[in-house]
This record gives C-alpha cells, sequence and structure tokens, in this order.
C-alpha cells in the first residue's frame, strides 16, 4: 500500500488533500453554520434559498417517516415504489411543463447513469470543458467518444460537432449555470448547435433550479428555451434544502431512463420521508418567490461588493460568487483566515477547478440579510488585504 501513503504526500505537498471536517446547523441563526464550536456566516452551502430548516419541510418528513417508516425496502422496481413517487413525479412534470419525470437518488447518480443511458459506442458526447465531474464521469462511462469543447467556446464546439458529424448518436451536455465560477452555459446558441447538428441537448440545471425561472424551473425556463431541452436533469440537494434529483422529459424518453438507467434500476429506492420532504419542498419553491427575489438582490450587491473591493470574482449574476486566488496554500489560507473572522467561505482546488485557478466560493442564500453580507463583505476586504490578494 506504499504507493497510497505516496500519493497522499504528493497532495499534501501540493496543498491539495482535502479532510472532513465536522459542520452543525445553526437552528436558531438561519444562514450561519456552526464549525469547532463557533458559528459562522454560511456562504459555503448551496442552501441557496434557505430552505434546509424549513418547518413545512420538517414536518413533512417527520409525518411521512411515523406512517411509512425509516427506509423504502428495496428498487422501485421491487417493492420500493410507494405512491408518493407517483405524486412527486407528476407534480415535477406539471411544474417542468413536460410530459413526464423520473425521480433519482442524487444529481450525481442523475447525470452519470443518463449519460450511459443514452450513449454507448459509436455516439459521441459534447461536454463544456467546466461540466460537473459527474456528467465527465457519465461520459466516461458510457464508452461514447467524449469530446470537451472549451468552456463556453462555442466555435469550438461546433469545430467538433463537423468533425464527428457521422456518429451515430450526439449529445450536447452542459450545466446551466457553472458550479464553480457562478456563469452561464450560453443556452441559446446551445440549442441552435444542436438543432443545425441533429444532436440532442441535455441541461443539468443543479445550481439554477429553484433560482431561476417565475417559479423555480430553472435558466431554460427563465430564457423559454425548455421546449427545446430534451433531457432536463434538476436537484433537490441544493435550493431545495433536501436531497435528490429529477430528470425531467418527454415520454418516450423517460421511459426509455426507467428501462436502462442502472443506478434507478439498481439501487434501493429513495426513503419514503424523503420523497414527501421534496413534495413540500416544491411547494415552497413554486410559491415562494420573496426567496429568489431577494436572493437575487443580495447576490448582486455582494458580487459587486467584492469586485469594488479589488477583487477578481469572475463573471455572472448568480448566487455563486468566487474570489480567484490561483496558489493552492494562498486559498488554504484565505479560507482559514476568513473562519477566523466568522464565515466559512470554502477553498476550491484542483481537480474541481483547473491548475493554478484555486477560489475561495461564496454561496449566497435568501436567509442572509444585506446587513449580514455587508458586514461580511467588509471582513473578506480585510483578509484580502491582509493576504497581500489586494493591490489597490
Ligand atoms: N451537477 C452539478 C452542476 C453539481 O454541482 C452537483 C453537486 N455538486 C451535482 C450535479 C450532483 O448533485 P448531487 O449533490 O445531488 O449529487
Amino acid at each position: 500500500m506504499n504507493w497510497m501513503e505516496n500519493e497522499l504526500e504528493k497532495l499534501a505537498h501540493a496543498s491539495n488533500q482535502r479532510h472532513l471536517r465536522d459542520s452543525a446547523t445553526s437552528p436558531e441563526r438561519p444562514g450561519h453554520i456552526v464549525r469547532g464550536g463557533n458559528s459562522l456566516l454560511d456562504l459555503a452551502s448551496n442552501n441557496y434559498l434557505g430552505l434546509a430548516g424549513h418547518p413545512d419541510i420538517i414536518q413533512a418528513i417527520c409525518e411521512t417517516l411515523q406512517v411509512e417508516g425509516a427506509g423504502s425496502g428495496a428498487s422501485r422496481f421491487v417493492t420500493g415504489n410507494r405512491s408518493v413517487y407517483g405524486r412527486l413525479e407528476a407534480a415535477l412534470a406539471s411544474w417542468q411543463q413536460a410530459e413526464a419525470s423520473l425521480v433519482m437518488a442524487n444529481g450525481y447518480m442523475a447525470n452519470s447513469g443518463v449519460i450511459v443511458a443514452l450513449m454507448g459506442r459509436g455516439d459521441v458526447v459534447f461536454s463544456d470543458q467546466y461540466n460537473h465531474a459527474s456528467i465527465v464521469d457519465g461520459a466516461v462511462l458510457s464508452r461514447a467518444e467524449h469530446a470537451r469543447y472549451r468552456h463556453n467556446d462555442l466555435e469550438h464546439l461546433e469545430a467538433l460537432l463537423h468533425k464527428y458529424r457521422d456518429k451515430r448518436r450526439k449529445l450536447i451536455v452542459t450545466d446551466a449555470l457553472f458550479s464553480m465560477d457562478g456563469d452561464r452555459a450560453r443556452l441559446h446558441e446551445l440549442v441552435k448547435l444542436k438543432r443545425r447538428y441533429d444532436a440532442m441537448l441535455m441541461v443539468d440545471e443543479a445550481h439554477s433550479g429553484g433560482v431561476y425561472g417565475e417559479k423555480g424551473e430553472g435558466l431554460c425556463h427563465e430564457l423559454g428555451l425548455h421546449r427545446h431541452v430534451d433531457v432536463h436533469i434538476g436537484t433537490f440537494s441544493k435550493a431545495f434544502g433536501i436531497y435528490g434529483a429529477y430528470v425531467a422529459g418527454n415520454n418516450v424518453l423517460i421511459q426509455y431512463l426507467m428501462n436502462k438507467v442502472r443506478p434507478l434500476i439498481y439501487s434501493t429506492a429513495l426513503p419514503p420521508s424523503l420523497l414527501a420532504g421534496i413534495m413540500a419542498a416544491l411547494h415552497l419553491v413554486q410559491t415562494e418567490h420573496w426567496r429568489r427575489n431577494h436572493l437575487r438582490s443580495t447576490s448582486e450587491w455582494f458580487r459587486s461588493a467584492l469586485t469594488n473591493a479589488g477583487f477578481h470574482v469572475g463573471e455572472g449574476d448568480s448566487p455563486i460568487v468566487p474570489i480567484m486566488v490561483g496558489d493552492n496554500e494562498q486559498a488554504l489560507r484565505f479560507s482559514e483566515a476568513l473562519e477566523a473572522t466568522g464565515i466559512a467561505g470554502i477553498a476550491i482546488r484542483p481537480p474541481t477547478v483547473p491548475v493554478g485557478t484555486a477560489r475561495i466560493r461564496f454561496s449566497v442564500s435568501s436567509a442572509h440579510t444585506f446587513d449580514e453580507l455587508r458586514q461580511a463583505s467588509v471582513l473578506i476586504k480585510k483578509v484580502g488585504n491582509q493576504l497581500g490578494l489586494l493591490t489597490s
């Protein structure tokens, strides 16, 4: 096992070894988290709409737990398919204005499982270089050709579409909102290209679901493009504040996936209580517009406050606001110093982001007040100055 020790040493040497640390929720202080006994402003979680501790969700989970028990006992195709699945999938399809939907265990399994089900030898997956790891893994596991295009570079994508024009099936896949940069995919152009080259389009709305769209349907709806997306993926782990994921699309797609997605067929169904919690969250996502509106204003304000302070925060208008640092060790130091001032802001390092682009990735939540973000921005600037990250 020496080689593993060597690998770990290499990671440690590059300030790139990961460690687990305990975090606890802070029920009496929304938008905060407890680490090492200290309450910190939580700018690290993806709880965009502040729903993770919502009493309606907790009540729905507890009530169903009492009636249905803790576990579902088997795969959906055996005995795990409780009636709440059907109700939730009908509600999701209606919300998404899609013919049908399919609930999956989580976003990782949804992305990887769906790509493997759709694609195989002789096919080609066109994937943005910044797409989530679950998309990359799905493409690799599918045994299709994996054509990665430079981030949001549609000339590069078109050149690849042209190169592989004679392949059997083609799938263009993209995050709607890129998780580590907070910028958007160029969805209008992607729709044009998918039509021009007769490809399918799959969009992962993990970070944009709940946040964009009149009822939180996602960025594709906000842009009026949802009818052109063949495979729509969303998660319940971020804005919904819980866990799980779904695919939405037409009846044929959903029937096909039901028969082919291996993580669905060969894995135990989600606990019924969790599904009841998702149902409650779906209602809140659709109706509590004030959460989205507040989040938009605070995210915009926070982004410009950091820009004005002299940080390079990248492009975008989303609640994901990264401060680019570059060096791994410096990013770690930044994160530690933030924690000492009462802010949870996590250092993101390779391979999650390209080498030399380590960063602190902040996620704003509708649970945060303007005051909290104002104070945070002052502290972040102070820490940035102390570490010599700001020249002005
Ligand atoms: N897609 C994207 C873009 C993500 O950021 C994530 C989670 N980090 C996932 C999919 C996976 O979702 P889940 O956490 O539900 O497995």
